[in-house]
């Protein structure tokens, strides 16, 4: 399957070319044809998928043949969770839609509203929004919805997660009846599956993993370890060179904070990005992510979603989140575009409640890496329904019991794969 058996219009398939894009991922494939027949859309699809360019395309296609940009008054309206989200969202637009004269416009809160409303005002067709930021504009009327014909929600499941559901449906009472939507979620919990019942008419369903499933191409790891030990164990995995970028997840801004100073106390190039941050500080460390001046990225849940970069080759869960969904999401950060990745869990004995919720969710076990320094055996066997073994340094978990471990492999973390077991799982 090419892009041209999709029956795209000639500016579209030269944008695609010019971007170095192949073929349709099966996301676009799959969602393509009937977005472009009129059909709604229900598409279950975690980020890494292509998912952008699935609603992307067909929508500039339809929007070409239409009117010029009206002031204040868009023609499609993309709703994202963050703002991360809405201005990658808003450049893929700009990229696919290069050969086209459709003009974009992205709104976000965090920032003065002058110059997105005079860009508004300048005439938009397609408008890329957080809710929060839409509904100000609404109601100062520089922006009118009453013309959209094409309405997107993106990452659906995050938007009721982070509190949008009566924003958002604020913002569809405004709309149309008439229009085509299309719905994006990575899963669904029946609190999505209704919104989705409420917005869509006859929708094609669209499904590109079973829901909730990781990517298969990420490698998956649990390391059991005490939860002093885990600052100590993240520098061990940094010993590992070949990690030039690196994901860490923590579940509050404070601990973000903290996990970043500790590393680069240890001279390891590190930020913190969260909803703390203003929207300046966190692009720019997003940019010295991208460019490979910030080794380590470390982010909460909200602060990461969005996050578009190609290249993390490690995602490690500091802690893991107490929604298994997020570690869907979080894990979906590397193995971006057909890539492989790694992504490692640190586990605490307080923690083994939420990985048994994980593993619940993604329908397999992941496999425990035990070949470190700070393995803790009573939390792993305590894990497997096991008898822990008679604790020789206090608590059956090592204490930095090998700390040159890393350089006498002379492989780290890479090397690990190897050396893990696979547990039983219940
Ligand atoms: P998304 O799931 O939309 O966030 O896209 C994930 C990544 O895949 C982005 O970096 C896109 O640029 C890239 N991508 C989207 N479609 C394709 C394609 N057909 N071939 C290769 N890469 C793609």
């Amino acid at each position: 399957m090419t892009f041209e058996h999709l029956s795209l219009i000639a500016p579209i398939l030269r944008a695609l070319r010019e971007g170095g894009y192949e073929k349709p991922t099966p996301i676009q494939s799959g969602a393509i044809p009937h977005a472009l027949a009129g059909r709604d859309i229900l598409g279950l699809a975690q980020t890494g998928t292509g998912k952008t360019a699935a609603f992307a395309l067909p929508i500039l296609q339809l929007l070409s043949a239409g009117q010029p940009a009206a002031a204040r008054a868009p023609k499609a309206l993309i709703l994202a969770p963050t703002r991360e989200l809405a201005i990658q969202i808003n450049q893929s637009f700009i990229k696919y839609g290069r050969n086209l004269r459709l003009k974009t416009a992205v709104i976000y809160g965090g920032v003065g509203q002058g110059p997105q409303a005079h860009a508004l005002a300048r005439g938009v067709d397609i408008l890329v929004a957080t809710p929060g930021r839409l509904m100000d504009l609404m109601g100062q009327r520089l922006v009118t919805l009453n013309r959209v014909e094409f309405l997107i929600l993106d990452e659906a499941d995050r938007m009721l997660d982070m509190g949008f559901i009566r924003d958002v449906e604020k913002i569809v009472a405004a709309l149309p009846r008439k229009r085509q939507s299309f719905f994006f979620s990575a899963t669904m919990p029946p609190a999505v599956e209704r919104l989705a019942a409420e917005l869509l008419a006859d929708p094609a369903t669209v499904s590109v993993s079973p829901v909730s499933a990781p990517a298969e191409r990420i490698d998956q790891k649990v390391m059991f370890v005490g939860r002093d030990s885990k600052d100590a164990l993240l520098a061990a995995l940094l010993k590992d060179q070949s990690i030039y970028r690196m994901l860490v997840f923590t579940k509050t801004k404070h601990k973000a904070n903290r996990v970043a100073e500790k590393l680069v106390r240890g001279k390891i190039s590190a930020e913190a990005i969260h909803g703390n941050k203003s929207q300046g500080a966190r692009q720019r460390a997003l940019q010295n992510f991208v460019k490979g001046s910030t080794r380590v990225l470390v982010a909460t849940d909200i602060a990461a979603r969005g996050i578009d970069i190609t290249g993390i080759s490690h995602v490690v869960n500091f802690e893991l989140p107490n929604e298994p969904e997020s570690y869907v999401h979080r894990i979906g950060r590397t193995a971006r575009a057909g890539a492989g990745g790694v992504a490692i869990s640190f586990c605490d004995k307080d923690e083994r409640e939420y990985l048994r919720a994980i593993e619940r969710v993604i329908r397999a076990p992941i496999a425990m890496d035990d070949s470190h320094p700070f393995h803790c055996a009573e939390t792993a066997a305590a894990r497997s329904g096991g008898v822990a073994p008679r604790p020789s340094n206090g608590g059956g978990c090592r204490r930095n019991a090998r700390p040159a471990y890393a350089a006498r492999n002379g492989r780290g973390a890479g090397g690990y794969a190897r050396r893990e077991s696979r547990q039983r799982w219940n």
